[in-house]
């Protein structure tokens, strides 16, 4: 079975939820199965095997996976929150949703600048969140690696607003 064999069996697709009109992907079942959520955080480091010195993960969901993908490569983890969570300074990082807005911090020093980051999250849509966390990395100094994603929802365009740098999507619709 291929890894988006995988991916394609442990996704439950939610039709109208959170709002009428959008079909929402359940990964949940993927990270509960043993294999498969082995072979995806193995999937996504072997992609950027060598490029990265951290790993950075998008709260809540892209928690579950930075910490994985960090611990297959032996390296540590940049936790990306939302606003108020963080002690320290921060940097941060507002972006448009389909209503309202969001804002993502990070601690201004918690990595060397020049550090290479690869960024994890389940789910590339629109691409707004990716594109905050990509310009929070860039305030702080910091290289993107690259965009390491379990699914893709290509119609959306959203790897249009990642700025070129790579993306890999283990499973693109
Ligand atoms: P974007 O900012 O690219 O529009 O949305 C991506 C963010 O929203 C990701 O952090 C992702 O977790 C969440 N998201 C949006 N749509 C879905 C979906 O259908 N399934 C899952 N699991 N997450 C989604």
């Amino acid at each position: 079975e291929s890894i988006e064999q995988v991916i394609d069996r442990l996704c439950v697709k939610i039709p109208d939820h959170p709002d009428p009109g959008i079909l929402f992907r359940d990964l949940t079942p993927l990270f509960a199965d043993s294999q498969g959520f082995t072979r995806t955080v193995d999937s996504l480091a072997e992609a950027f095997e060598g490029q990265f010195d951290c790993v950075a993960g998008v709260e809540a969901r892209g928690f579950i996976l930075a910490g994985a993908v960090a611990r297959s490569a032996g390296c540590g983890v940049l936790p990306v929150r939302k606003e108020g969570k963080l002690p320290r300074e921060t940097y941060r990082q507002s972006y448009q949703l389909e209503y309202g807005s969001a804002t993502l911090e990070i601690h201004t020093d918690d990595l060397a600048r020049g550090s290479r980051v690869l960024v994890v999250d389940d789910l590339l849509a629109t691409g707004g969140t990716l594109e905050a966390t990509g310009q929070l990395l860039h305030r702080a100094g910091l290289h993107i690696a690259g965009f390491g994603l379990i699914m893709e929802l290509t119609d959306l365009r959203g790897r249009a607003k990642l700025g070129g740098h790579r993306v890999r999507a283990l499973y693109r619709v």
